[in-house]
């Protein structure tokens, strides 16, 4: 009897000192969690390559629904035949991002070193000098990459490089120069001429994509890749686009944004200082920041040091 007595009252003490936790030390253990400009939970980004003569209806499009386009241009190629001209993308693309996209549109992962940084290094150069600011995003030209190119493209000036891999998830990438895109527009519908059935079914998984997006209650970003010329002139195709246009636009819980403009915002998030006790957060970025702790949500203009509640 002793024994169990014993036994029961040491049982008893475990458990009051694991009930016994320091609660300052359990609340400076709530997760600082980032959310999107103006506290928003879900960002987008449509992101299109190659720069061909469709993009004009594509932008005006956009425009009109007030959505934010990254395009990923071949310098090399503008104002050949299909492409748009040099003249023309300042204002074509006033309102979204130009990105590299390679200054010929190679293969890189055929291509020795010096090569690869001519072709980005040259794309950005021209880039810049047409459209007047610093050129710091790219698409791999047919999403091709490996560990090399990805070694040889570091030190150039790009923040993030898109693959044409879809993940069919809404999670932020983890390595920036190896960006998987969420889904190609439209998924793999019309990829194969005359398949009407493979078409449905692929439509259907794509819009139950974007309201898994509209939603969701969780921090989720959707990123969509395509080209205009897919479009081409299938009005079919065009009506589908200005379809999904319409189901994201105009929506107040989207932050509507430039790949690179998110990329700078969730750097100026991963470069918030706190304290040890998570009580006190310093900003040193241009940029306001938003984030949660403990079901709170914060925001920090640039430059300023804000005081957290436990
Ligand atoms: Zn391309």
């Amino acid at each position: 009897m002793k024994i169990i007595i014993a036994a029961l009252v040491f049982i008893l003490s475990i458990n009051l000192a694991v009930a016994q936790t320091d609660t300052a030390i359990a609340k400076t253990g709530d997760p600082i969690e980032m959310l999107f400009p103006q506290g928003k939970t879900k960002a987008l980004i449509l992101s299109y390559d190659d720069g061909r003569t469709e993009d004009r209806q594509l932008v005006k499009l956009m425009n009109k629904y007030g959505l934010i386009g990254t395009f990923h241009l071949n310098s090399n190629k503008l104002g050949t035949s299909g492409y748009v001209n040099k003249a023309e993308i300042k204002q074509l693309y006033t309102g979204h991002e130009v990105s590299v996209h390679s200054a010929n549109h190679p293969n890189l992962t055929t291509l020795s070193k010096i090569d690869i940084v001519y072709e980005v290094v040259e794309d950005r150069k021209e880039l810049e000098r047409l459209i007047g600011y610093p050129v710091r995003g790219m698409a791999y030209p047919f999403g091709n990459n490996n560990a090399f190119v990805i070694d040889a493209i570091k030190g150039l000036g790009i923040e993030y490089a898109r693959t044409v891999d879809d993940s069919y998830g809404f999670k932020i990438p983890e390595n920036f120069l190896q960006w998987h895109p969420t889904v190609h527009q439209f998924a793999k519908a019309y990829w194969k001429p005359n398949d009407p059935e493979n078409d449905k079914k692929e439509l259907d998984r794509y819009y139950q994509l974007i309201n898994d997006f509209i939603n969701t209650k969780d921090l989720v970003l959707l990123d969509i890749w395509g080209h205009s010329w897919e479009m081409g002139n299938n009005q079919n195709h065009w009506d589908e686009t200005e379809k999904f246009f319409k189901l994201l636009a105009n929506n107040s819980a989207i932050h509507y944004t430039t790949q690179i403009d998110l990329v700078d915002y969730i750097n100026a998030f991963r470069n918030l200082k706190f304290s040890v006790e998570k009580n006190m957060v310093n900003n040193p970025s241009a940029l306001t920041v938003f984030f949660k702790k403990g079901g709170k949500t914060y925001s920090v203009l640039p430059g300023k040091t804000i005081f957290l509640s436990n």
